[in-house]
């Protein structure tokens, strides 16, 4: 009846899950850094929205521009 009795399904190859908004950026060199900018008015804990071309406090509205690399 069941021709997949006990066939096992192929494993999966571990696909990187999608790092929902991950918080921090793991350098090569080991070093942890924080991927959001923390706003510099508001107090510790507040971060700001990055924008293609600016980070921007959803709080205070503070914004910065990013530098052109
Ligand atoms: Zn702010």
């Amino acid at each position: 009846m069941s021709e997949e009795k006990d066939k096992k399904k192929p494993k999966e190859k571990s696909k990187k899950k999608k790092a929902a908004r991950s918080l921090y950026k793991v350098e090569k060199s080991g070093t942890v850094t924080s991927t959001r900018r923390p706003c510099p008015r508001c107090e510790k804990g507040t971060y700001m929205a990055e924008h293609y071309n600016r980070f921007a406090c959803g709080r205070c509205g503070y914004t910065e521009f990013k530098r052109k690399s």
